[in-house]
């Protein structure tokens, strides 16, 4: 080692799924959304003069702030935006994860957890899921410095009803609870309807999945006034202008047409269940998802080879090489053509025998 990289921070970095990108791949690993965005959203790009980006965007992210205060029925000071939730999240790490004791959240979850934690010095305990994969929430009335979880969980795909959230948050009030709503709008309770009544609470969103907006990068919280200033407090010490003049315009564009949004999630919904039948008929085991994916496993076949086979026919899913959860496949729904496509590969593997 150089004696200078004695000093560096070191980390083990959090490995995003692969993003390939070829014309007639079927990519069901990240959980994008097969869709395209609202059609708002792009005339909002053609619309977009570009002599303004010669200025630095708006630091408050105000325009955006208030269409997502306007669409929640919150107040503006009750919502932080940010660089997807992944810049959401890391932020609110950072803020709200301070004690000594460590903070709590699911074994098995978004991976990116144990990143931050590790990141920021911040000593974490992982209370295991039961059986079903469900997490159980008496885990989480235990002395702690703060908890996060999904709410689906990812990537089990499985959420908890909002009595047994409430039941988290009433449990610790001396702590942040953070809600990772990611995936909330496939069908999930959403825990918003507490937020006035919980200041401790804070509810994190994206415009990657159900928003077919990923590659712009919009994520928020909603949260008490106070939870959200402190929030923007580290914020505005680390980068003021995180929202560029183009992620404000296109964010508003989205949130401005609701109908599609809606029948955007309803479509997947209808794909998700009739997924959910067609895997069972071939034996596939899953957990009920209420997300944009499923979590999916076979007694006859390891996950792995399969993965490795789909990936030979250029279709993607995500494998996590992961105690007690190696021989499941996490699948994003995709359009009704990509999953027949995917089912079709499945029908034949089988007759494989392999
Ligand atoms: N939370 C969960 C549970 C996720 O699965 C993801 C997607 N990787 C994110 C947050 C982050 O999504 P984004 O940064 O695109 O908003």
């Amino acid at each position: 080692m150089r004696t200078w990289e004695a000093n560096i921070r070191k980390v083990t970095p959090y490995t995003p799924g692969e993003q390939p990108n070829r014309p007639k791949m079927i990519k069901l690993n990240t959980n994008e959304n097969p869709y395209p965005p609202a059609p708002g959203v792009r005339t909002a790009l053609k619309d977009f003069h570009t002599d303004c980006l010669r200025l630095y965007p708006d630091p408050a992210a105000t325009e955006l702030v208030e269409a997502l205060a306007a669409y929640h029925r919150v107040d503006t000071s009750q919502v932080f935006v940010g660089v997807g939730s992944d810049d959401v999240l890391a932020m609110s790490f950072m803020t709200f994860f301070n004690s000594k004791k460590p903070i709590l959240f699911p074994e098995i979850s978004y991976s990116f957890y144990p990143v931050w934690a590790e990141e920021f010095g911040i000593s974490y305990q992982t209370p295991a899921l039961a059986s079903d994969f469900q997490i159980v929430k008496e885990d989480y009335f235990v002395e702690n410095g703060g908890v996060i979880f999904p709410n689906p969980n990812a990537p089990t795909s499985l959420s908890l009803p909002l009595a047994e959230v409430e039941e988290i948050v009433q449990k610790n009030q001396d702590v942040v609870v953070i809600v990772d709503e990611a995936y909330v709008d496939f069908g999930a309770d959403s825990a918003l309807p507490l937020i006035d009544k919980y200041d401790n609470l804070l509810v994190v969103r994206t415009f990657s999945k159900s928003r077919s907006m990923a590659g712009m990068r919009i994520g928020y919280a909603i949260g008490s006034p106070i939870l959200i200033r402190y929030l923007n407090d580290v914020k505005y010490s680390f980068n003021s202008y995180t929202m560029s003049q183009l992620t404000l315009k296109l964010g508003v564009a989205s949130i401005q047409d609701d109908a599609y949004f809606r029948e955007t999630i309803e479509k997947i919904i209808g794909t998700r269940e009739h997924a959910k039948q067609v895997l069972k008929k071939m034996g596939f085991l899953f957990p009920d998802s209420k997300s944009n994916f499923l979590f999916i496993t076979h007694p006859e076949h390891r996950a792995k080879d399969l993965f490795e086979a789909l990936k030979e026919k250029d279709i993607y899913v995500r494998y996590f090489a992961l105690p007690k959860i190696d021989n499941y496949l996490r699948v994003t729904i995709g359009t009704d053509a990509q999953m027949e496509t995917f089912y079709e590969f499945l029908r034949t593997y089988k007759k494989k025998g392999k």
